[in-house]
């Protein structure tokens, strides 16, 4: 079964296609991005996807039921980890888990007897009866990950999970992240962290004005659309080896007081950048930011 399939789906505000005959299916057991610049249609994607808006065209499969016939059986398959925190904050952390189950319409025994691993899940065994002001950011956001967790879903969409949260946080959300992948659950992620989408993500799918324009595993993204070193270039210098650079790299692009040269030989350009005082640099292999920006370009959207 294909967890969600997106055939030519279109979103019109305004007149304005903001997702414009996108195409999208997800693998089941993998763990998906969907990145994109502000703007690019992610959030109107992942709503379209759960049936909370209508499409103007196009038609959308989630868990093998069309939406949004059956969008109310659908999502009872399905967890969701929104953007913003919408815990329930007159309530303790056990109570939070309670009420969200009883959306699904579970049992108060049938979710009690959930409660123990969920709280082991987001590590907050000593904090179930206390109140959701009590919780740090990181504590509230794996909660929040763990609430979505309670009718124990196939497929979990995760909006910007990581937003806000300091590296250690960040590094318990990618762990059990990784927990759920390994248990066979689907993802489908959005981030504009393009280390967290390039550790987690099985399969990446880049969006840009309402469509996807690329897609592949993270490491096939890079090998096809970036050379493999990346030399960043910056000092009172730069402008001087900005007019020679192309001789010792493949492909430079200035961004504000950077030039960032691309390179299968990075030896050479680092040979000649070391003899250049008035620069410093910093060697590092492509990433999938370099790729992205690439293709997305490095203005802002907003
Ligand atoms: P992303 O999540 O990639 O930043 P969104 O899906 O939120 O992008 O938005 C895509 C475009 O659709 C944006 O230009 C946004 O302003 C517009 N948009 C989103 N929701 C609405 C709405 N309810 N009414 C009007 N325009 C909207």
């Amino acid at each position: 079964m294909i967890p969600l399939k997106l055939t030519r789906l279109t979103k019109r505000y305004h007149g304005v296609a903001v997702v414009d005959g996108l195409d999208l299916e997800l693998e089941a057991g993998r763990c998906h991005g969907l990145l994109g610049p502000n703007g690019a249609g992610k959030t109107t994607t992942l709503r379209l996807s759960l049936g909370l808006i209508e499409a103007d065209g196009g038609a959308v499969e989630l868990m093998g039921l069309p939406l949004p016939a059956q969008a109310a059986a659908a999502r009872r398959r399905v967890g969701v980890v929104p953007q913003a925190d919408s815990l329930d904050p007159d309530f303790t952390v056990r109570e939070n888990l309670l009420t969200y189950g009883r959306y699904f319409g579970l049992t108060g025994r049938e979710i009690a007897a959930r409660i123990p691993a969920l709280l082991a899940f987001a590590g907050l065994e000593s904090k179930a009866d206390s109140p959701i002001s009590a919780l740090s950011g990181g504590m509230k956001r794996r909660l929040t990950l763990a609430r979505a967790l309670v009718n124990d879903p196939e497929l979990v969409f995760l909006d910007e999970p990581t937003t806000g949260l300091d590296p250690q946080a960040r590094h318990l959300i990618w762990q059990g992240l990784r927990r759920l992948i390994s248990q066979g659950k689907t993802l489908l992620l959005t981030t504009h962290f393009m280390d967290e989408a390039e550790r987690l993500c099985d399969v990446i799918s880049i969006l840009d004005q309402g469509r996807v324009i690329v897609r592949g595993s993270p490491r096939e993204l890079i090998a096809a659309h970036i050379e493999p070193h990346v030399v960043e270039v910056f000092g009172d210098a730069l402008a001087e080896w900005t007019r020679c650079a192309s001789a010792y790299c493949r492909r430079c692009e200035q961004a504000g007081e950077t030039l960032f040269c691309y390179t299968d030989a990075p030896e050479a350009v680092v040979a000649e950048l070391e003899q250049r005082p008035g620069l410093r640099y910093l060697h590092r292999p492509a990433n999938l930011e370099d790729v992205f920006l690439k293709l997305t370009g490095r203005d802002l959207r907003d």
